[in-house]
């Protein structure tokens, strides 16, 4: 078997009146994410962390902010073709650990909902994924609600004859 390991980390602006969606969930607040996407800085991370642990690039490079295909896309989408991605090279997840720093609000009642939602994108159980949540005690721009970061960590695997037939010529890949 082989386990790989990522780790993802991604921060967005608040600014007033935007959407504020975290985990694939909308909460309801005052401030959203400035974003070219629906600024979704938990999902971000969590596909930078797939991605790293497959060394297959970051979202960036997947998914360009440069690119209209994108203009305020539902991260959730980009969440399922990271994990499609993986998923051709062979690569089942393991397991999911992402942290979300912010100062307001409490994100403890929407944390259930999020891993279901994440759960369900990945295609793997709810107990496979975690999702926490932290203020600054008030410290940068997390704690002056300037701005929320999340990093996340992610382990991938697969067994060595899938290895092989991820690594093998398309054409003997479908036979
Ligand atoms: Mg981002």
């Amino acid at each position: 078997m082989n386990f790989r390991i990522g780790y993802g980390y991604d921060v967005h602006a608040l600014a007033d009146g935007l959407r504020l969606v975290l985990g694939g969930v909308e909460i309801e607040h005052s401030k959203g994410c400035v974003a070219h996407s629906d600024g979704d800085v938990a999902i971000h991370a969590i596909c930078d962390a797939l991605l790293g642990a497959a060394a297959l690039g970051d979202i960036g490079l997947h998914f360009p902010d440069t690119s209209d295909d994108f203009a305020g896309i539902d991260s959730r989408i980009l969440l399922r073709r990271t994990a499609a991605l993986l998923a051709e090279r062979g690569y089942r997840v393991g397991n999911i650990d992402c942290t979300i720093a912010m100062q307001r609000p409490k994100l403890r009642p929407h944390i259930d909902a999020m891993r279901t939602a994440l759960a369900a994108d990945m295609n793997i159980a709810v107990d496979c994924v975690s999702v926490k949540a932290t203020t600054t005690e008030r410290l940068g721009f997390e704690g002056r609600e300037e701005g929320v970061s999340a990093s996340a960590a992610a382990l991938i695997y697969r067994t060595d004859s899938e290895a092989q037939s991820a690594t093998a010529p398309a054409r003997q890949r479908q036979q």
